[in-house]
């Protein structure tokens, strides 16, 4: 599948997309009724050329149909739920039908094998197990290439060091801001990496630039290779970097890419940057017929020198929209506004500063006082300190450290407020 000539891929695509949106339009009403609105019916995409032909999806309407509307098997046949935090609080939920979780390993046993994992390798998965799609991603892929699986999980960084020298591991996949913080705990514990048996490791959940690429590289004494996905498409494999280490492979066979300009929705050639659509052509628990990721990327059809036929999309540039991505969470300024409006006892004037501090995320929230507050007791402004921050570690799942400033000392804007300052240089 991966070296398959471009012209039999396009074929294969066609035909799975035409399965892909007779079932949607069948079984999913909301696909039926955008279609509708159109007066575009199932037998008039016939090809993957036809794909523009449909409307877009978005985190939005996934939160229009929560918990499972958007599903298009009897919930019966669903075998897994996950889901990701969204701008209200609300997770957007995804469902896996039991041929999904094959497919998912696939793709993930691709994306390790890429790497350079084999029936040999130890493969430490430290990325989070739970709802969230790392943990469990990772973990199927191994075991599908029959590699040993330690399903260490993430934190109890000291206790990952200990496992990763005694159990001899060979690959670590976590977050790359992760590996980074391991790599310094370490330096710490006096443990030199060249001890251990650490040849390369698997990172994505986060955008993260060349230079962290090469910082991790030389800090783990391994290969650090990029990976992407997002749960809404199927969680982690949905592209992934080979040893040329030069752009991410997208498995085209089972995720459609497409690269649109943001703001018109035109669809625009290879090699131009714009926001990442992807579409599943053979998912059966959630078919997402273009999902608009809000991931800005470029895609590159050359051929690479690994044989791979797979094109190729760049690093994550950014996002076009205002979500952040803190320790791999999705956390929207919008979230923060409605537990302070919620609270109601501070100002609705707030920002939120993005750093990383010993290579972990850190998130303060500012948020500014009323003239009446400001002449309470620093005691009292504490106690809301505090009943404002364990609010937040509810609605984010992400701890954020709250500080209360004076009244009229966040910037104010005239048009689009300045939310978020991302200090990160990633
Ligand atoms: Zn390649």
């Amino acid at each position: 599948m991966e070296t398959m000539a471009r012209e039999q891929l396009g074929e294969l695509q066609s035909a799975r997309l035409i399965q892909q949106v007779r079932r949607a339009y069948r079984q999913v009403p909301f696909y039926r009724e955008q279609m509708q609105k159109l007066g575009l019916l199932p037998e008039e995409v016939r090809s993957i050329d036809d794909l523009c032909k449909l409307p877009f999806i978005t985190k939005q309407d996934m939160r229009d149909n929560y918990p499972y509307g958007l599903f298009a098997v009897p919930l019966a046949e669903i075998v897994r739920l996950h889901a990701s935090s969204g701008t209200t609080g609300k997770h957007t939920v995804v469902g896996y039908t039991s041929r999904d979780l094959g497919i998912w390993s696939e793709v993930m046993a691709r994306t390790l094998t890429a790497a350079g994992a084999s029936k040999q390798s130890f493969i430490q998965v430290a990325y989070g197990y739970g709802l969230f799609t790392g943990g469990l991603g990772a973990h199927y892929g191994a075991e599908a290439i029959g590699a040993s699986v330690i399903p260490a999980s993430s934190g109890n960084t000291q206790r990952q060091i200990m496992l990763m020298k005694d159990f001899g591991t060979t690959m670590l996949a976590c977050t790359p801001s992760y590996a980074l913080f391991i790599a310094e705990t370490m330096h710490e514990m006096g443990i030199d990496p060249q001890e251990l048996s650490l040849t390369a490791g698997v990172f994505g959940a986060e955008p993260w630039s060349q230079k962290m690429r090469l910082e991790i590289e030389k800090a783990l004494s391994i290969k650090a290779f990029d990976i992407y996905g997002l749960s809404e498409i199927i969680g982690p494999g949905v592209a992934s970097e080979c040893s040329c280490q030069n752009g991410l492979h997208v498995n085209e066979d089972h995720f459609y890419p497409e690269i649109i300009d943001p703001l018109t929705g035109q669809s625009l050639p290879y090699g131009e940057k714009g926001e990442l659509v992807l579409t599943t052509l053979t998912k059966e628990g959630m078919p997402m017929l273009r999902y608009r990721t809000r991931d800005l990327t470029i895609l590159h059809s050359e051929p690479c020198a690994c044989g791979r036929t797979l094109v190729r999309m760049s690093k994550v540039l950014g996002r076009s929209d205002d979500m952040l991505i803190i320790r791999g969470v999705n956390v929207f300024p919008s979230q923060v506004e409605s537990v302070l409006l919620g609270l109601g006892e501070t100002s609705p004037h707030y920002q939120l500063l993005v750093d990383r501090i010993d290579n972990l995320d850190n998130l303060t929230v500012l948020v500014e006082m009323t003239e009446n507050m400001f002449s309470d007791e620093i005691r009292r402004l504490e106690v809301l300190e505090h009943k404002i921050e364990a609010e937040l570690a509810s609605a984010l799942s992400v701890s954020a450290k709250v500080r209360l400033v004076s009244p009229k000392t966040i910037e104010r804007s005239e048009g689009k407020a300045k939310r978020v300052i991302d200090k990160r240089n990633i």
